[in-house]
């Protein structure tokens, strides 16, 4: 008996894929599934050719000094694309704060492992490396607490006073 259904590789349910498309179709037709689909090849593609985001963004700077206004103007008229603009700017300095708070813990830990000696007695390679392991677990915990801070306060403040503590 021939098999007439796939599982989507997005929501893992069955569905009837499309006769002629059956070997390469990936996604039911829902469009949540479509979407992650599109988006997924959109990033391999992207990834495969990294000369083309280069080649776009220069030409784009150079268009924009030709056109100052544009994007004020369309920032202006279109508020949608204003409000997601903002959300991903917001996102954008959040996610910097944390890497920024992370990296000074880590310096931190790093700093106050080293002054208890336990990496510079002689043969203690093993004890690096299991070290090494607890520091980035120790960083694994603390991204998510200042992540959790972060964006609970919507600022760096709080955070950045956990540091200071
Ligand atoms: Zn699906």
């Amino acid at each position: 008996m021939k098999v007439t259904s796939k599982r989507c590789a997005y929501c893992r349910r069955l569905y009837r894929p499309d006769s002629r498309t059956r070997k390469h179709q990936r996604s039911c037709r829902r469009p949540a599934c479509r979407r992650a689909r599109r988006r997924q090849k959109q990033r391999r593609w992207r990834a495969r050719n990294p000369d083309y985001e280069r080649s776009r963004s220069a030409k784009r700077r150079v268009w924009v000094k030709a056109y100052p206004d544009y994007y004020r103007r369309y920032r202006a008229s279109h508020a949608g694309y204003r409000a997601r603009d903002n959300e991903r700017r917001t996102r954008g300095r959040r996610r910097a704060t944390v890497s920024a708070n992370v990296t000074a813990w880590r310096h931190i830990i790093v700093e106050k492992t080293r002054k208890l000696g336990v990496a510079e007695k002689p043969g203690m390679s093993a004890n690096v490396t299991a070290l090494s392991r607890r520091v980035e677990a120790l960083e694994d915990c603390l991204r998510s607490t200042v992540e959790a801070v972060v964006s609970a306060k919507q600022t760096g403040i709080a955070a950045g006073g956990m540091l200071a503590g």
